[in-house]
């Protein structure tokens, strides 16, 4: 190992000579451009580990499901950064949890994207949904707000009903709605809270989707968002952690069944991201002050990082992606 770090003598010379050489004809390379290329549109790159909030975060508990616009820092749902080049055009998409999070900056980027959008939300969170509506319609497109609270078959039901009759049908939907409650001993889960995340995480993309399926023509999209601890569940998580571990089982199972109709299927599994999720029960108190500090960036993620996933997953495209689960998680966590 060591001696591959050495360099002899000619290979520094060797490498002088070619900077020197470099260096020689560099006027002309550093010369007017000599094609079309605009340099307004050459990628900027950054620095991940500097690009967003590192802990420690202030201790900011609030009650469930919490606003993400009284969070400090708010979370950067791609407001004023994401930017669309008409991937989605004419698409009809339904999101749930489009109120906040990473359902917020899917709702964001796929308006930008040229789709029309229908956001569910619990109806506590109208402040931000409304937020999210003025977006989508700065963009000209259509937004359609259907609160309710999905544990309800009857509301899903409907929820599918009101986004058909809304956007004109549909071809997108993301069923990324999550209840998240951090407990430390099973013994502590009553059966109410087993229960609530069960019929959010799990029932309600079946109620969503078996009522919506009817209606999704070939091309259609439909994505779920699990998390990686589908696949390494926290032991505070218990309820929590199976059921994205189910919602990564019937992304893969579905894209089996629906392939064939031209359905494509699949998952997006972030790591610790920076959500309203998170303060309002999901985290232990000092989990939530050094959220993200685990990473190989040392910071939590934030929902706009995860956009690009969530058009990428849903668009025309990416006709060959079906049963995947894609992850973000700043070099830890999977898949
Ligand atoms: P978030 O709190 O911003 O979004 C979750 C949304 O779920 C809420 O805004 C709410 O509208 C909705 N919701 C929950 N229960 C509901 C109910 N009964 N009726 C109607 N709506 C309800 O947090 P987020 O982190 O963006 O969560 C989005 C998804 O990401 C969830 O599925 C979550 O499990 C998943 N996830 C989050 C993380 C993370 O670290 N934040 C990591 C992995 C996966
Ligand atoms: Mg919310």
């Amino acid at each position: 190992m060591e001696d591959d770090k050495k360099m002899t003598r000619r290979q520094v010379v060797t490498g002088l000579g070619a900077t020197l050489a470099a260096a020689a004809v560099s006027p002309v390379l550093a010369g007017p451009p000599t094609n079309n290329h605009n340099n307004s549109m050459e990628a900027k790159i950054s620095d991940p580990t500097t690009l967003h909030p590192k802990p420690p975060f202030r201790s900011q508990p609030q009650p469930w499901p919490g606003l993400q616009s009284k969070m400090d820092p708010v979370p950067d749902c791609g407001e004023t950064s994401y930017k669309g080049s008409g991937r989605l055009q004419g698409r009809k998409a339904l999101i749930t949890g489009g109120d906040s999070g990473m359902g917020r900056a899917a709702a964001i980027a796929y308006a930008r994207e040229g789709a029309d959008v229908a956001i569910n939300y619990y109806p506590s969170e109208e402040q931000d949904a409304q937020e999210v509506i003025a977006l989508i319609k700065k963009e000209g497109r259509k937004a359609i707000a259907i609160p309710g609270d999905l544990r309800s078959e009857n509301f899903c039901k409907s929820l599918v009903q009101k986004a058909l009759a809304g956007l004109g049908g549909l071809d997108i939907i993301v069923n990324n709605a999550g209840r998240q409650q951090s407990i430390n001993s099973i013994v502590d889960v009553t059966t109410e809270e087993f229960d609530s995340t069960m019929k959010t995480n799990i029932y309600a993309p079946f109620w969503i989707i078996r009522e919506a399926l009817p209606h999704l023509p070939p091309g259609s999209a439909i994505i779920g968002t699990t998390s990686e601890q589908a696949y390494d569940p926290s032991p505070d998580l218990y309820a929590y952690a199976q059921t994205k571990a189910a919602t990564m089982n019937y992304v893969k199972s579905l894209a089996k069944q629906l392939g064939p109709k031209g359905i494509r299927v699949n998952g997006v599994a972030p790591g610790p991201i920076w959500t309203a999720l998170q303060i309002s029960g999901g985290a232990q108190p000092e989990k939530q002050q050094m959220f993200g500090s685990w990473t190989m960036l040392g910071r939590p993620g934030q929902p706009a990082e995860l956009a690009s996933i969530y058009v990428q997953l849903a668009a025309a495209d990416a006709s060959f992606a079906s049963g995947q689960v894609y992850g973000s998680s700043g070099g830890v966590g999977q898949p």
